[in-house]
């Protein structure tokens, strides 16, 4: 192992030396050394890309797209992404020159939409539970993470919105993702609408993560997008509507005033995206409809199956209308904290779940679930857990 020069040794970015590792990815590798044990921890899609994607990366190498795109990626992309949105969810025509950018995944777009647009100590509201990668963005970048607490019910409101707003009336943007990771919780197109008229009375930016929009199984998923273009920043991709994680191909539209500052942080982190992969996301946008059909009915099999198991052994569980995950409260009557109720089923029962508070205030007490496994896999885990409660109360008791 190389030894750090000494005067090197404490040379590092204040900010992000405070970000700890994802506690959901330490959790993983800790639950990877168990054996056998049946992991649902991460939102990893467990289905592969369809074939007739593949085959447009194979071609897309074959014809050499292997220089330089420029830096808001392939215009075709950018045209498929402006009708896609428009066609699924009645987004303006965005104009696919200047308030498009095609990223390196939805992870890109957040940094680079943070980062190109808010200054050192500007306030971001992040309603929670949340997906933890927003509070270390908001956090490395030097922003001031302000949180919003939606527990009980896991739903954003205009009222829980005007109390955080009455504290920091200065708060420059909101956000969110919904369908929820980690709550599964979605909005009807009512609730929507409240939402919007109340944010269009604010000069909040409204980055709106959509990742999980085609995930969405009783209700029809309103963008914001749809509702208040001039102060929302969309952001998507393709790594959960058609499993294509590894990909890496995301994108965001917004005002293009917005997009211009956003695609010049693009530019200095990642000049562009691969060539191959954006041709892969073009097909899968432009031919990929009934994959996403097939996955979304496996998906709701899945969450009604979790669902019932979870609640006849005594969790509190509301139904997910979205995404691929139970947010469930651990029954009281166990007597132990998520956390501990966590690390006890990893190990004497072999299921891994994450303890709802590394999704932030509110989370406590609640173990997520993510249903991105197979079937074989779910209802395993499932009587695994259900034993182990048995077991568990009879030994308390
Ligand atoms: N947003 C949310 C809410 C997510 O759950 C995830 C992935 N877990 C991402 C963004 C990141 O997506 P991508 O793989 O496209 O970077």
């Amino acid at each position: 192992m190389i030894q750090i020069k000494k005067g090197l040794a404490t040379q590092q970015n204040h900010e992000l030396a405070k970000i700890v590792p994802s506690p959901i990815r330490e959790l993983d590798a800790e639950f990877s050394k168990i054996e056998g044990l049946i992991k649902l921890t991460l939102g990893e899609p467990d289905f592969d890309v369809p074939q007739h994607i593949k085959e447009a990366v194979k071609q897309a190498v074959d014809v050499n797209d292997s220089h330089y795109a420029v830096t808001s990626g392939h215009f075709s992309l950018r045209e498929t992404v402006v009708h896609y949105l428009m066609d699924h969810f009645g987004t303006p025509a965005y104009d696919p020159d200047t308030e498009v950018l095609i990223t390196v995944g939805a992870s890109e777009a957040l940094f680079s939409l943070l980062n190109g647009v808010f200054n050192r100590g500007d306030k971001i509201i992040v309603p929670t539970p949340t997906f933890p990668m927003y509070e270390a963005l908001v956090r490395a970048g030097g922003f001031e993470l302000v949180p919003l607490n939606t527990a009980p019910d896991f739903k954003l409101t205009p009222v829980k919105i005007q109390s955080v707003l009455m504290e920091h009336p200065d708060a420059k943007g909101i956000l969110f993702n919904y369908p929820s990771n980690p709550t599964g919780v979605g909005y009807i197109p009512s609730e929507v609408q409240l939402l919007a008229e109340f944010l269009r009375e604010t000069d909040l930016l409204v980055m709106s993560d959509e990742i999980y929009a085609e995930l969405s199984y009783d209700v029809e998923h309103v963008s914001f997008a749809a509702l208040i273009p001039a102060q929302t920043v969309l952001i998507s991709g393709v790594s959960k509507s058609h499993a294509m994680t590894g990909y890496r191909v995301g994108y965001l539209v917004g005002p293009a005033a917005i997009v211009k500052q956003v695609r010049k942080q693009h530019q200095l982190t990642v000049a562009t995206v691969p060539g191959p992969m954006m041709a892969a996301a073009e097909q899968a946008l432009r031919h990929g409809e009934s994959d996403v059909q097939i996955m979304r009915n496996i998906y709701r099999e899945r969450r009604d199956l979790v669902v019932s198991a979870l609640q006849s052994a005594g969790f509190e569980v509301s139904t997910p209308q979205g995404a691929f995950y139970v947010f469930a409260k651990v029954p009281t009557i166990l007597g132990v904290d998520a956390r501990s109720f966590v690390k006890r089923l990893a190990y004497e029962a072999r299921v891994g779940l994450a303890p709802g508070e590394i999704f932030g205030a509110g989370g406590e007490g609640y173990v997520r679930l993510s249903y991105a496994a197979s079937f074989a896999d779910l209802t395993e885990a499932l009587n695994r857990i259900r034993e182990w409660m048995v077991k568990y109360q009879v030994a308390v008791m």
